[in-house]
């Protein structure tokens, strides 16, 4: 068997979306589970879509989420070069368009737009968001195949100006075999003559992507299904050619919770808005590794190196795949409590720093919070109370599981200001017991005791971290000051 080369082919139009690191992904599980070529090619031919920065996007995203290729524009393997603009100079997609013309595969076409738009309207105008329609009901007539040899010379010598089609049969049918979606047949008749080489000289998307998969021995094609459409006319150019078509492999649509197709506009779909929002790589390439597919034994949780040895394309699923963010969330979570303490540090760090703009210990903060959070964004929220006390409600003194109320919770308070403004050593391990033995001496609920204590210190029903906690790593001083103003609020009442 030959050795496996998968590639994935992007075209710098943008953002790197969940889906396009889905497609991207399964390309490298696919290549690494067989010990083969993971390439990386740039399909920048459509010079109007092209958009600044999008390179870097490409290779950003790809790094960040450990997808290293094996080839690819930076790593040459003696198939480059890797970007199909430069590719075009040496002159191979218009050298093989020609071959085709040679065959009677594909033609010349001189139409002018003004034409084309005739065409268009015979078949009646639609709406523009009905684009994908236009595309089926405007086909091209064939007009220019007719053409003698000599017309075309004549037509090529004044330099008019043309682009190449492809000659598709109109009877006939065509038939290719996608490893998820099965078998498909198509009637060749439904079928347009695509544009292989563009007025401008560039070949199409479509047309650059066949030759450049067959010349760099492509030999698994992972693309969203939004292709299957495109498919046999790369199938009837693999024919023309006399070359062995790829495995296809094309994924289902990814939804949203509402069972629609995900929006670019949706914050979420791109791998770079969600580490933005706090995710970590290793739980977005888990959690996409399983938008489509599941382990055998249907272990959710995987890291990149289990993917690779457990991924099997052929068990993809057909439906689509929603996109669920509580998972996601679920998911990061659990990342991050098995994340080791330091590494886990210097990531919360600046979360850390945003929301405490004072000297106080981040590392014991960190440690407080790691198992309490799904997302590095939710920590701002749960530990804004260490910087500024919030103005909270006195009712928050009542609990009745506690067995607390504000009367109970004044005398509790009341009594251990002086024992904490004696306590020298305000370590966690004293504040522990100077609470715990006067819980003892007073014959109460160890609740009754530290309720009161917390709800004063940090203002919040549910903190990282208990009351002695909170108060060592607040000090003594501003410790003090938040009892007292709780003793004034329950004075107050
Ligand atoms: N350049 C295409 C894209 O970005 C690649 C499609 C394919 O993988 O064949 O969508």
């Amino acid at each position: 068997m030959n050795k496996i080369r998968t590639r994935y082919a992007p075209s710098p139009t943008g953002k790197m979306h969940v889906g396009n690191l889905r497609t991207a992904l399964y390309e490298y599980l696919i290549a690494k589970h067989e010990d083969g070529t993971f390439v990386l090619r740039i399909e920048d031919t459509d010079q109007e879509r092209y958009v600044d920065g999008a390179i870097d996007i490409i290779y950003r995203t790809l790094e960040g989420a450990g997808l290293i290729h094996d080839e690819g524009p930076d790593k040459d393997g003696g198939y480059g070069p890797y970007v199909q603009s430069e590719r075009m100079k040496s002159g191979i997609y218009l050298e093989h368009a020609k071959k085709l013309i040679e065959k009677g595969s594909a033609y010349y076409c001189f139409c002018t737009k003004d034409r084309l738009a005739t065409l268009k309207k015979a078949v009646g105008s639609v709406s523009e968001d009905e684009e994908d329609e236009v595309k089926e009901i405007n086909k091209y007539d064939k007009h220019c195949l007719h053409l003698s040899k000599e017309e075309i010379e004549k037509n090529l010598a004044d330099a008019i100006p043309y682009v190449i089609r492809q000659n598709i049969p109109q009877d006939g049918t065509t038939t290719f075999h996608d490893a998820i979606f099965g078998n498909i047949t198509v009637d060749n008749d439904e079928l347009d003559d695509m544009i292989l080489i563009k007025s401008d000289g560039f070949p199409t998307y479509n047309f650059a992507n066949v030759v450049d998969d067959h010349l760099m021995e492509i030999t698994h094609v992972v693309r969203g299904n939004e292709y299957l459409s495109s498919t046999p006319k790369y199938t009837r150019l693999y024919e023309d050619f006399g070359w062995e078509e790829p495995e296809y492999v094309h994924l289902p649509l990814i939804t949203n919770e509402d069972h629609k197709k995900l929006s670019k506009r949706s914050g979420h779909s791109s791998y770079e808005d969600l580490i933005e929002q706090g995710f970590l790589s290793e739980a977005i390439v888990n959690f996409v590794a399983l938008l489509g597919w599941s382990s055998p034994s249907n272990t959710e949780i995987m890291s990149l190196e289990e993917l690779i040895r457990d991924f099997d394309y052929r068990n993809i699923n057909k439906s689509p795949a929603v996109f669920d963010m509580v998972k996601l969330r679920w998911m990061n979570g659990e990342y991050i409590k098995k994340m080791e303490e330091d590494k886990f540090y210097t990531m919360a760090l600046p979360y850390i720093k945003v929301a405490i703009k004072k000297d106080l210990d981040y590392k014991r903060i960190a440690d407080l919070v790691k198992t309490r959070i799904e997302t590095l964004c939710d920590i701002g929220d749960i530990i804004d109370f260490f910087y500024e006390l919030p103005d909270y409600d006195v009712e928050m003194f009542t609990h009745k599981k506690m067995k607390t109320n504000s009367e109970n919770s004044l005398d509790v308070l009341r009594e251990l200001l002086p024992r904490f403004e004696a306590l020298e050593d305000y370590s966690e391990t004293s504040i522990e017991s100077v609470i715990m033995s006067y819980v003892g001496e007073k014959q109460i609920k160890n609740g009754q005791g530290l309720w009161p204590v917390r709800t004063a210190v940090s203002g919040k029903q549910s903190t990282p971290g208990g009351a002695y906690e909170i108060m060592s790593i607040l000090g003594k001083e501003e410790s003090l000051y938040r009892i007292n103003i709780a003793i004034d609020k329950l004075v107050r009442i």
